[in-house]
C-alpha cells in the first residue's frame, strides 16, 4: 500500500508496551465471567448446574474457536472457559493482548448473541462481562498439567456443590448449615452422603457437570440438501448432499489420564 505521512505525534507509538508471548509456547487464555454468582441469581440459573447455561457457554466457546485462528483445544466448566493456541502461531504477531481481548469480546458478544437460543423463557437483565489472562506455557507436560489443574477443580466443586445443593433442596438446610455440614468432609465422605441420604451415586452425575467440556477439532460430516441442477429431467429436485468439514467437537470425557492424549496425539503434535 501508500505509505501514509508520519505526523509529529507518531512518537506516541513507543509508549506501548512488548506483550510479545514468548516464541514455541502453548498460549492459553482463561475467561471468567464476572460475578457470575450474582448473574446466575439474577438470570434464575438451577442449582447446582444450569445445563442452559453451560451449553451457552459451549456455544460461545465453538464461536471463538471458529472466529479466531490457531486455537486447538478449548476446556470450560462452570463460568469459565480455557483456549490454547498451537506453539508456532504468529497471529498477532502473538501479542497477548490480542490473543486475550479478541477471545474475550468474541466470547462475550457471543454470550448476548446467542442467549435467547439458550434461556427462551428468562430475559437477559443486563450485559455480562468476563476477565481474561494469558499465561504461556512452555511444555506439553506443563500445558496437560494445566488443563487437568482445570478439570480438578471442576470435579472438586462439582462434588462439593452437589451435596450442597442436596441438602439444602432435599433435606432443607439452610445454606449455613449445609456448609457447616461439609466442613472438613473429604471427598469419600461426600460421595457417602450422597448415596446413603439422597440415594445419588456421584458417577451417574451428567459428565458435563462432573468433568467440564473439551473441545477439539474433528471432521464431520454435514448432510445438507442442495438444488439438482443437472439432469435436466431432475431440474428442482432436491437431494441431500454429505461434505467433510473440520468442526469444534464438544467431549465430556477425561483429560487428566494419559488415554485421551495417547487417543489426540495430533493436538499437541
Ligand atoms: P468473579 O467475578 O470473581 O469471577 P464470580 O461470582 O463469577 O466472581 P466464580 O468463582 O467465578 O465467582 O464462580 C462462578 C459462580 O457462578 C458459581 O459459583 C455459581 O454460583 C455461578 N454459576 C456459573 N455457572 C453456573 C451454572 N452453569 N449453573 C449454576 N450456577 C453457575
Ligand atoms: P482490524 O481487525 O485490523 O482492526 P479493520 O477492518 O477493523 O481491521 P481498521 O483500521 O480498524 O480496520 O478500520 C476500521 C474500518 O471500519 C474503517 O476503515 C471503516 O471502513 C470501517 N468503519 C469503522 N467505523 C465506521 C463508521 N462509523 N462509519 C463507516 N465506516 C466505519
Ligand atoms: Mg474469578
Ligand atoms: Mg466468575
Ligand atoms: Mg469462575
Ligand atoms: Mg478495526
Amino acid at each position: 500500500g501508500v505509505a501514509m505521512a508520519k505526523s509529529k505525534f507518531e512518537y506516541v507509538r513507543d509508549f506501548e508496551a512488548d506483550d510479545t508471548c514468548l516464541p514455541q509456547c502453548w498460549v492459553v487464555v482463561r475467561l471468567d465471567g464476572r460475578n457470575f454468582h450474582r448473574f446466575a441469581e439474577k438470570h434464575n440459573f438451577a442449582k447446582p448446574n444450569d445445563s442452559r447455561a453451560l451449553h451457552l457457554m459451549n456455544k460461545c466457546a465453538q464461536t471463538v474457536m471458529e472466529e479466531l485462528e490457531d486455537i486447538v483445544i478449548a476446556y470450560g466448566q462452570s463460568d469459565e472457559y480455557s483456549f490454547v493456541f498451537r506453539r508456532k502461531s504468529n497471529w498477532f504477531k502473538r501479542r497477548a493482548s490480542k490473543f486475550m481481548t479478541h477471545v474475550a469480546s468474541q466470547f462475550a458478544s457471543s454470550y448476548v448473541f446467542y442467549w435467547k437460543d439458550y434461556f427462551e423463557d428468562q430475559p437477559l437483565l443486563y450485559p455480562p462481562g468476563f476477565d481474561g489472562r494469558v499465561v504461556v506455557y512452555p511444555s506439553n507436560q506443563t500445558l496437560k498439567d494445566y488443563l487437568s489443574w482445570r478439570q480438578a477443580d471442576c470435579h472438586i466443586n462439582n462434588l462439593y456443590n452437589t451435596v450442597f445443593w442436596a441438602l439444602i433442596q432435599q433435606s432443607g438446610l439452610t445454606p449455613v448449615q449445609a456448609k457447616d455440614r461439609l466442613q472438613g468432609t473429604l471427598a469419600a465422605d461426600k460421595n457417602e452422603i450422597l448415596f446413603s441420604e439422597f440415594k445419588i451415586n456421584y458417577n451417574n452425575e451428567p459428565l458435563m457437570y462432573r468433568k467440564g467440556t473439551v473441545l477439539i477439532w474433528q471432521k464431520v460430516d454435514e448432510v445438507t440438501t442442495k438444488e439438482v441442477k443437472l439432469p435436466a429431467e431432475m431440474e428442482g429436485k432436491k437431494m441431500a448432499v454429505t461434505r467433510t468439514r473440520t468442526k469444534p467437537v464438544l467431549l465430556h470425557c477425561d483429560i487428566i489420564g494419559d488415554a485421551f492424549w495417547k487417543e489426540h496425539p495430533e493436538i499437541l503434535y
